[in-house]
C-alpha cells in the first residue's frame, strides 16, 4: 500500500516547474526545463546542410537528436558516452519530435537537437522532450504544436504523476512507469511508454492522469515562450 507519497504531494500533482527558453546565446534555439529534481537542458543548431551528405531527404528535412545523462546528475555517477539506455531514449525523443516538427517545410535538411540531463530524479525522458520542443520552437522551427511530456504510474493500488525515483524504486518488484508525450492542441500522443504492470483499465487511469500533467506543462511551456519573445521586442 502507497497512501501518502514521500514528498507529500497529491497523487495527481507534479512536481514543482521552471521552464525558460533563450538561455545558450551560440544556439539556434535552447530551453530549460526543471520538475522536482530532474532538469534537462536543449540546445537545437540548423536548419542546416545534411552532413553526412547521403542521409539527406528530398522532401523533408531530419532531425538528429542526442541525449546525454551527464555523469554528476545521479548519485552513482554515469557512465560518460553513450549506453543502450541513451541510444534508446534518443530515439523516442527523436520519434516524438518528428510528429512536432513540420518536416516538409524543410527539404534538404538538418536540425541538430543535443539534450542534457544535468540532474536525473527519474522523468528524464519526458523532460528532455519538453525541454527540447521549447528549444526547437524558440529556434523559430515550424511545428505543428509543443510537445508537453510527463510520466505517470502506479505504485502499490495507487495511480501516480510524476514519479520521483525514490517512489519507482519503492515498490516491491518496482513500481509501474508509463512516460506520455502529448501535442496538446490536438490531443495526439508522440510518446508512450510502459515499465512494470497494469490491467487495462488501470492503463486508461494513467493515461488519462498523464494527459492531465501534460497540460499544466504545457501552459508553462507557452507561458516561458512568450516571456521570451516580449522581451525580444522590448530589445
Ligand atoms: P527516465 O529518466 O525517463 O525515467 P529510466 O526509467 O531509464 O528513464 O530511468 C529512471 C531514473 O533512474 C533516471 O531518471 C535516473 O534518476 C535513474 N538512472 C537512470 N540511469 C542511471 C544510471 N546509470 N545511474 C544512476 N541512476 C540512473
Amino acid at each position: 500500500m502507497y497512501e501518502e507519497r514521500f514528498d507529500k504531494r497529491k497523487f495527481d500533482e507534479l512536481r514543482p516547474m521552471e521552464a525558460e527558453t533563450g538561455i545558450i546565446p551560440n544556439a539556434k534555439g535552447s530551453a530549460r526545463f526543471k520538475i522536482g529534481n530532474t532538469e534537462a537542458i536543449a540546445a537545437v543548431y540548423g536548419p542546416e546542410e545534411v552532413k553526412p551528405r547521403h542521409i539527406e531527404k528530398v522532401n523533408k528535412g531530419i532531425i538528429v537528436c542526442k541525449y546525454d545523462m551527464l555523469p554528476f546528475s545521479v548519485p552513482d555517477r554515469a557512465r560518460p558516452g553513450m549506453d543502450r539506455r541513451d541510444i534508446e531514449i534518443s530515439q523516442v525523443i527523436t520519434n516524438a519530435l518528428n510528429r512536432a516538427v513540420i518536416l516538409e517545410e524543410m527539404p534538404r535538411a538538418m536540425v541538430n537537437v543535443r539534450i542534457y540531463i544535468t540532474q536525473a530524479d527519474a522523468g528524464t525522458r519526458c523532460a528532455s522532450l519538453t525541454a527540447a520542443s521549447m528549444a526547437c520552437a524558440d529556434a523559430g522551427l515550424p511545428m505543428r504544436d509543443l510537445v508537453a511530456a510527463v510520466a505517470a504510474g502506479k505504485i502499490g493500488d495507487s495511480i501516480c504523476l510524476d514519479l520521483t525515483k525514490e517512489e519507482e524504486d519503492f515498490h516491491e518488484g518496482g513500481a509501474t512507469d508509463v512516460p506520455i508525450a502529448l501535442l496538446p492542441s490536438k490531443n495526439e500522443i508522440v510518446l508512450l511508454q510502459l515499465d512494470g504492470k497494469v490491467t487495462r483499465e488501470e492503463l486508461k487511469k494513467v493515461i488519462e492522469m498523464g494527459k492531465k500533467g501534460a497540460m499544466e506543462i504545457y501552459e508553462l511551456e507557452k507561458a516561458a515562450l512568450k516571456r521570451r519573445f516580449l522581451n525580444e521586442s522590448k530589445s
